[in-house]
């Protein structure tokens, strides 16, 4: 599943390659693509057609493309993909939705196999969409707090991880990287909230950013063939996760063999020795 830095990434390749141009034709091709918008896939084609497309946002894993003063929300899912490339192509049964431009240029399509992923309209969103302000900024955006973060966390009782993962406290951090972060903090993941002092906060924040970064860089985690990025390009991030999907290697801090834990239906990855047993533990 696309995670924050898969989002980034894509956000940018829209910025390179969409930003600037104006709609000639839209299609949406699958009705559950346009699932959010209770107009219908047609309308959701029409109401796009000929706006001009601005400079795309990214809040936690939605894109946000400014068309004009509205917007066009994208969230990816578990297998979409946002591909450019020459209108001349012939469209893959995956293909959802289609955007070609009065340049003549290459074309957007939004490629989604498993159709998780959505588009949905936001009148007057061009900002901030009323659809997905309710989420909180994401270690990125330049309005997140971190005194505000470090303050609402301690106030919680719950697991470190699990705070993590909630949305309306902060965005963008899945499974993959809530892992990453937890071991290059040196943290349990269900460490108590409540028994956190702010540095340790701040000290998990820097490596949530950190690891953030270093994916970004290497062009985000593509586990399998069905994430490409805007260009179409897979991401290599996942050669350096040190702890995520390596149960039973070695820690490449310290050499302890990697282990895997169960965690809200899915898994935890973690160093028993750089991370161990918290005295208040919190699931
Ligand atoms: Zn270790």
């Amino acid at each position: 599943m696309p995670e924050l830095p898969e989002v980034e990434t894509v956000r940018d390749g829209l910025t390179r390659h969409v930003s600037g141009r104006t709609f000639a034709d839209v299609q949406v091709l699958h009705p559950r693509t346009a699932r959010r918008h209770l107009a219908g896939a047609e309308d959701l084609a029409a109401v796009l057609r000929g706006g001009t497309v601005g400079d795309a946002r990214r809040r936690g894993k939605y894109l946000c493309l400014p068309v004009d003063d509205d917007a066009l929300i994208a969230h990816l899912g578990m297998s979409g993909q946002l591909v450019v490339g020459p209108p001349e192509l012939p469209l893959t049964p995956h293909t959802r939705a289609r955007f070609t431009f009065t340049d003549g240029g290459p074309d957007l399509r939004f490629v989604d196999q498993r159709t998780f992923g959505h588009l949905a309209f936001s009148p007057g969103g061009a900002v901030l969409p009323a659809e997905i302000a309710h989420i909180a900024p994401d270690p990125l955006e330049p309005v997140f707090d971190d005194d505000r973060f470090a303050a609402r966390l301690r106030a919680r009782k719950t697991g470190i991880k699990r705070a993590l993962l909630d949305q309306t406290l902060i965005s963008g951090v899945g499974n993959i990287y809530a892992d990453e972060a937890l071991w290059r903090a040196k943290m349990h993941w269900a460490r108590a909230t409540d028994s956190l002092r702010r540095a340790d906060v701040l000290r998990l924040l820097a490596a949530i950013r950190e690891v953030f970064y270093d994916a970004i860089g290497a062009g985000g985690t593509s586990f399998d063939s069905l994430y490409v990025h805007v260009n179409g390009q897979s991401g290599y991030f996942d050669r350096s996760l040190a702890v995520y999907g390596r149960a039973g290697k070695p820690c490449p801090r310290c050499g302890t063999l990697i282990v895997r834990e169960k965690f809200m239906n899915r898994s935890s990855f973690r160093c028993p020795r750089c991370q161990p047993r918290p005295r208040r533990a919190r699931w």
